[in-house]
């Protein structure tokens, strides 16, 4: 069964498609730029990238691109587009009424509509990706993977905020967390890895990309994670600021002028490792500079790690004992660097580095032999997980 896997941005298409169940990737491609006078497409098929730019007019025309991709030119993966039979769209927020993947219907629009003022950025895009699917592959399952579903284990403890509760009970403002998808992943490629039952084991999964959140897992479930309400909370990333005194919000505001809508791109866009650096949100561009001796790409990398190592030690509290901390997405694959910042000195978790391990690629298991908590490296493959779980619900009758 062919699989398109979908992940619509405000102004962006990623997408993907595979072969079920093997998960044979056969294209892949980027649609970016959708609404401006230059848009922008790329699809690889075999290896092989091609690339145009184009005016995208709106997320309608970047899908027909994308499918025409699919079916024209030498290699096209597709003789017809009747050959996707199931699409898997990565929906951002499920709010409290998804827990799990989801054949999309009517309801389940109505309810993702509802749960727009939860995350007006993004879940617009999903709606829009979603109905453009449903007109443009109508004989195909389309079905939701929602990013918020694997945290919806929480208990009230960890997703409850300290603020009066009728806001809880009105207006569903708690926690959520994301990336669910990805600690999912890792969650089960760690129990592999391990050759143990998921049940049996206690994970804290570290997905540290662009966007980054440290999740506490009991037995497979996700009993805590560092993003809240929105993916503003928690570890410092790219562009985002992470956890911060909520009062500073009213400061910045009161003291430079600043509408509410600007501060919170002040948040969302210009802070974390670019607003620390002043030059980069890209890591390995501040390891680079910092080794070259500039202060300031050094001074928010280490602002990063120290605020990770906190959430391990937070997380092992909850937790009571860790089998494993797993260090997934870009930079928690690639960056030796921040995984020996953020686990130096955690001797008394059990957590202690072997240097030349962490410090060699593709080696899975980083964690020096005496050490009582294993440290991981895993990669992880969110569209892989969306294309399984939609070759699950769209095989059923
Ligand atoms: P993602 O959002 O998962 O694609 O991750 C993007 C982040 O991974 C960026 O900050 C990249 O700089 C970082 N990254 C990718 N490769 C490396 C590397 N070799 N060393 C350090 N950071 C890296």
């Amino acid at each position: 069964m062919k699989v398109l896997v979908l992940n619509c941005g405000s102004s962006s298409i990623k997408y993907q498609l595979l072969e079920m169940p093997a998960a044979e990737l056969l294209a892949k491609g980027l649609i970016e730029r959708i609404g401006e006078p230059e848009g922008y497409i790329s699809q690889t098929v075999g290896g092989i990238k091609q690339q145009k730019t184009l005016p995208i007019a709106d997320h309608g025309v970047g899908l027909r691109e994308a499918l025409s991709a699919l079916t024209q030119g030498e290699g096209a993966p597709l003789a017809d587009l009747d050959e996707i039979e199931a699409v898997g769209h990565r929906v951002v927020h499920g709010g409290e009424d998804f827990t799990g993947t989801v054949v999309i219907d009517e309801a389940v629009l109505d309810a993702l509509r509802a749960n727009v003022p939860l995350a007006p950025l993004h879940n617009p895009a999903n709606i829009l990706g979603i109905e453009v699917a449903q007109r443009t592959l109508p004989c195909a399952t389309q079905v939701g993977v929602f990013d918020t579903a694997f945290h919806q284990t929480m208990p009230p403890h960890a997703y409850l905020y300290a603020i009066p509760k009728a806001l809880y009970r009105e207006d569903r403002v708690r926690r959520y967390g994301f990336h669910g998808t990805s600690h999912r992943f890792v969650t089960a490629a760690a129990a592999e890895a391990l050759g143990r039952p998921v049940e049996a084991l206690n994970l804290i999964t570290c997905h540290l990309g662009n966007g980054a959140s440290v999740a506490a897992i009991a037995g497979g479930r996700s009993i805590d994670t560092s993003m809240g309400l929105t993916p503003l909370e928690g570890l410092v990333m790219g562009t985002r600021s992470g956890d911060l005194d909520p009062a500073l919000i009213f400061h910045i505001a009161r003291a430079k002028g600043l509408s509410l809508d600007a501060v919170d791109k002040l948040l969302n866009k210009q802070s974390g490792l670019l607003g620390l650096s002043g030059q980069s949100n890209d890591c390995r561009v501040l390891e680079e500079r910092a080794e070259a001796g500039d202060e300031d790409a050094l001074l928010a990398l280490e602002v990063f790690a120290y605020r990770l190592k906190k959430y391990i030690g937070a997380y092992s509290a909850a937790l009571g004992r860790v089998d494993a901390v797993i260090f997934t997405a870009g930079i928690g694959e690639n960056s030796p660097w921040v995984r020996a910042h953020a686990c130096a000195g955690l001797e008394i978790l059990g957590i202690k580095l072997d240097e030349a391990k962490n410090n060699t690629r593709g080696v899975v298991d980083i964690s020096a032999a005496e050490a009582t908590t294993r440290v991981l490296v895993l990669p992880t493959n969110e569209e892989r997980l969306i294309a399984e779980d939609t070759y699950a619900l769209a095989q059923k009758p």
